[in-house]
C-alpha cells in the first residue's frame, strides 16, 4: 500500500515524499481511508506509530478541498486537544510540515507561559488549532477562541488525559463543540473509563487497533540490573563509560529525582538536562531540541514530561527508576525502538523497587533478562532473584576505552568542554 493508493492529494504526496516517508504505517494505512470518508475513529495506538499523520493527513487534506477556501477571516475548524506541551508542540509542527504545500494556518496554545504570543497568533486566523486543555478552556472564556466552527475534533492520549485529572476540562470542551462534525479519539490503553469517555464523543466510529504495546516491548533488548538505591549513579556512570550511548533518556520518579541525576552527573563531567513540569517551558524546549541534535546526548525525563517525545535514533533508555505504574515501563522503552530499529531499555531495580518488577514482568508477560556483570552489583537482591535466564554482561559492551580521544576517533560528548557538535537533526 502506498499513500498515492490512499487516495492522497498531491500537495500532501510531495511533502511526505521530501519527509521520506516510503509507505503509510499500519494505524496510517488503516485510519486515512475511514478519515477520508468523514467517519468518527477510535483508535487505540500509542505515540511513535505514526499517528500524528493518520490524522493530521485527512484533516488537512479535507481542509485544503477548494470549497474550504476561507473566505474573510479564518476561522477554527479543526482542534486537536493533547495532554502536554511538548505533545501539542509536536502536532502543531506536524501539520505545518504535511500542510507545507497547503494554504492552511495552524497555531498550538498551552499553559505555563504567557498568552500574548498565542492570542495574536489567534487574532491572525487558524484553520487548525493545537491545545492542551488548561489555556483552551482560558481562552474560551476570554472570547478569545470560538469553537462555533469546528468540523474536526481529535482527542488525543486521552488516558493521559485521565491519568492528569483533564476530565471535567475535557468534557466542558466537549460541550461546546458543534454536534456536525467529525471526533477522532486516540488512547494507548483502552480501559473501561476511556471508553466510557469515548462515547460522549464519538458517534458511531470505526475502531483501529495497532501495535500492541508488548509489539514494541518485544523490539528493544531489556536488560535488568539489581542495586542499591545509593549506588545507582555510580552504576549509571559507569554503563555511560562503558556503552558509548548516543543518546540516552534516563527516567526519574520524580521532578527532584530527575534534577539530582543531573546535577550528580554533571559532578562526574557529563552534560545532561531534565525536563520535567517544574521546568520552565524555555528550558524545556531547549533541552529537548539540544537532544533531538545530539547537542546533548543525556536528557533525564519523567513519565508525564516524557511521553510523546518524538526522538528518531534514541537508542537508550535507562529506568534510573523502576515505575510504579506498569504501563509507563512499555511506554518509557516504546522510547526507543521505534521505526522498526532496534533499542535497548536498561532497568536498575533496588530493594523497593522488587514490587514494581514483578508487575511490569508480569505486564509484558516475560522476565527482563538480569546483568549479573557489573561492580555495582547488589547480590542480596540477585539471590532473591527469580530470573531463570542468565545473562553475563552487556550486549553492548565492552568497548574497551571509556573516553577515546584525538581527532580520528570518535567525539567525546560526555565532556563539560564539547569538542564539536553532531549535526544529526530529527525532523
Ligand atoms: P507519531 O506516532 O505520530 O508520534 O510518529 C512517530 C514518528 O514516525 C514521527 O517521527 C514521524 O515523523 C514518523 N512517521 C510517521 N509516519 C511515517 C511514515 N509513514 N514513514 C516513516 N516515518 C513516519
Amino acid at each position: 500500500m502506498t499513500f498515492k493508493e490512499l487516495g492522497l492529494i498531491p500537495a500532501i504526496l510531495r511533502t511526505l515524499e521530501e519527509q521520506g516517508y516510503k509507505k503509510p504505517t499500519p494505524i496510517q494505512q488503516q485510519s486515512i481511508p475511514i478519515l477520508l470518508k468523514g467517519r468518527d475513529l477510535l483508535g487505540c495506538a500509542q505515540t511513535g506509530t505514526g499517528k500524528t499523520a493518520a490524522f493530521a493527513i485527512p484533516i488537512i487534506q479535507h481542509l485544503s478541498a477548494p470549497h474550504n477556501e476561507p473566505a474573510g477571516r479564518r476561522k477554527i475548524k479543526a482542534l486537536i486537544i493533547t495532554p502536554t506541551r511538548e505533545l501539542a508542540t509536536q502536532i502543531a509542527d506536524s501539520f505545518t510540515v504535511y500542510g507545507k504545500y497547503t494554504n492552511l494556518k495552524n497555531t498550538v496554545i498551552f499553559g505555563g507561559v504567557k498568552q500574548r504570543a498565542q492570542v495574536d497568533a489567534l487574532r491572525k486566523g487558524v484553520d487548525i488549532l493545537v491545545a492542551t486543555p488548561g489555556r483552551l478552556l482560558d481562552l474560551i472564556n476570554q472570547r478569545k477562541i470560538s469553537l462555533r466552527d469546528i468540523e474536526y475534533f481529535v482527542l488525543d492520549e486521552a488516558d493521559q488525559m485521565l491519568d492528569m485529572g483533564f476530565i471535567h476540562d475535557i468534557k466542558k470542551v466537549i460541550a461546546m463543540l458543534p454536534k456536525q462534525r467529525q471526533s477522532l479519539f486516540f488512547s494507548a490503553t483502552m480501559h473501561p473509563k476511556i471508553v466510557t469517555l469515548s462515547k460522549q464523543i464519538l458517534g458511531n466510529p470505526e475502531r483501529v487497533t495497532v501495535q500492541p504495546e508488548q509489539t514494541t516491548a518485544e523490539k528493544v533488548e531489556q536488560s535488568l540490573y539489581f542495586v542499591t538505591k545509593g549506588n545507582k549513579i555510580k552504576l549509571l556512570i559507569y554503563l555511560l563509560q562503558m556503552n558509548h550511548m548516543d543518546s540516552v533518556l534516563v527516567f526519574s520518579r520524580t521532578k527532584h529525582g530527575a534534577n539530582k541525576i543531573v546535577k550528580l552527573l554533571d559532578r562526574e563531567g557529563f552534560r545532561s538536562a531534565a525536563i520535567h513540569g517544574n521546568k520552565s517551558q524555555t528550558a524545556r524546549e531547549l533541552a529537548l531540541n539540544n537532544f533531538k541534535k545530539g547537542d546533548l546526548k543525556i536528557l533525564v525525563a519523567t513519565d508525564i514530561a516524557a511521553r510523546g517525545i518524538d526522538i528518531d535514533e534514541l537508542s537508550y533508555v535507562v529506568n534510573y527508576d523502576l515505575p510504579n505504574v506498569p504501563e509507563s515501563y512499555v511506554h518509557r522503552i516504546g522510547r526507543t525502538g521505534r521505526a522498526g530499529s532496534s533499542g535497548m531499555a536498561i532497568s536498575f531495580c533496588d530493594a523497593a523497587e522488587r514490587a514494581y518488577l514483578r508487575d511490569i514482568e508480569k505486564l509484558i508477560a516475560k522476565k527482563i533478562t538480569v546483568v549479573h556483570e557489573h561492580p555495582y552489583i547488589n547480590d542480596g537482591l540477585e539471590s532473591e532473584s527469580l530470573q531463570p535466564e542468565r545473562k553475563h554482561g552487556h550486549k553492548r559492551r565492552p568497548k574497551p576505552a571509556a573516553k577515546p580521544k584525538g581527532s580520528g576517533g570518535r567525539k567525546n560528548y560526555w565532556n563539560k568542554k564539547k569538542t564539536g557538535g553532531s549535526s544529526r537533526s530529527s525532523n
